[in-house]
């Protein structure tokens, strides 16, 4: 199937990085979330990543102007009826993307491709609420997506062959290198990576060092890009916890128990970036 639409469900800061990328690709973008506010957020995002693309010299101005011009914001998911490709990307709790999917079941046309973009939930169980899971399976893209080139396409128990040859040919198209990994809690990239921030915060809290020494310790000692602490902030303190969850829960193993502060965190309403704080303060940087 030649993927000409793409609807995506939620516009935070991944839905709107995909709804770019996707524009960049020459696709047309349906940006849908709960309500007008969040859709103008991320549509606002979706420019700015534009426009920065312009400033590198990427993109000309006509060419950022007819990519914006691409994406389209809703509120109602039956503007999906034709999109060949709906990618969910909202927020990481189970019940919110099974009653998604659910919905979805009874809008998209019989041959469109359902995709979540979800970092640790089990793609088998989720594509168990659709009536038809062979065109289902997990699309993992990474933050900020327009950067990196990694997606893992991740195949449920139910995904059939043809919908995974179609979404690594949508991967590769949009640009990115797509990574064939098996249904399993946090996949491979967040199963690995996630419990190493997670680590982290340990070691914050029991004072072995402040959150700037941790993560120069890790981006000096361990040459990683950025420390684990303001990569946690990144990702969103929320969802960091959701994946930590799901890993402890689905392994059933304590190992991967969250941090008390990571918890402590998020019931603060310190999400990382998106609120303004977390580990580090972002109250000047909020767009
Ligand atoms: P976010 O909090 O920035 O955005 C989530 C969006 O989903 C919000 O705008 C919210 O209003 C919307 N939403 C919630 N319920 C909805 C509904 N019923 N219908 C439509 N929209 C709804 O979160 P995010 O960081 O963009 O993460 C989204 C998904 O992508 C999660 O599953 C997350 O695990 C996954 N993911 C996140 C990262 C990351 O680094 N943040 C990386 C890869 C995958």
């Amino acid at each position: 199937m030649n993927v000409q639409t793409v609807g995506i469900v939620g516009a935070g800061q991944m839905g709107r990085g995909i709804a770019q990328v996707c524009a960049v690709a020459g696709l047309n973008v349906i940006l849908n979330d709960i309500g007008d506010e969040a859709i103008q957020r991320g549509l606002l995002g979706v420019e700015s990543g534009l426009r920065r693309m312009v400033s590198k010299g990427t993109l000309s101005d006509a060419e950022a102007g007819s990519m914006r011009a691409r994406v389209r914001g809703s509120v109602d998911m039956h503007d999906f009826a034709d999109c060949e490709l709906v990618i969910e990307a909202a927020t990481e709790r189970l019940q919110i993307k099974q009653d998604i999917l659910k919905a979805l079941d009874g809008i998209v046309r019989p041959d469109a491709i359902i995709a979540t973009n979800t970092s640790s939930v089990s793609v088998t169980k989720l594509g168990a609420v659709l009536a038809d899971p062979g065109r289902f399976l997990g699309l993992h893209f990474f933050n900020p997506v327009p950067v990196m080139e990694l997606v893992e396409v991740i195949r449920g128990l139910q995904t059939n062959d043809s919908t995974f040859d179609t979404v690594i040919g949508f991967a590769k198209r949009i640009g990115k290198t797509p990574v064939d990994v098996k249904n399993s809690p946090g996949f491979v990239v967040n199963r690995i990576l996630v419990p190493m921030i997670n680590e982290a915060i340990f070691a914050l809290h029991e004072g072995l060092a402040s959150a700037e020494q941790i993560d120069a310790g890790m981006t000096l000692g361990a040459n990683h890009p950025i420390g684990p602490l303001a990569l946690a902030d990144l990702i969103g303190l929320d969802t960091t916890l959701a994946i930590m969850d799901v890993l402890c829960r689905d392994f059933n193993d304590p190992k991967y128990r969250p941090a008390p502060l990571l918890r402590e965190m998020v019931d603060a309403g310190y999400l990382g970036r998106k609120s303004g704080r977390g580990f580090y303060d972002y109250s000047d940087a909020r767009a």
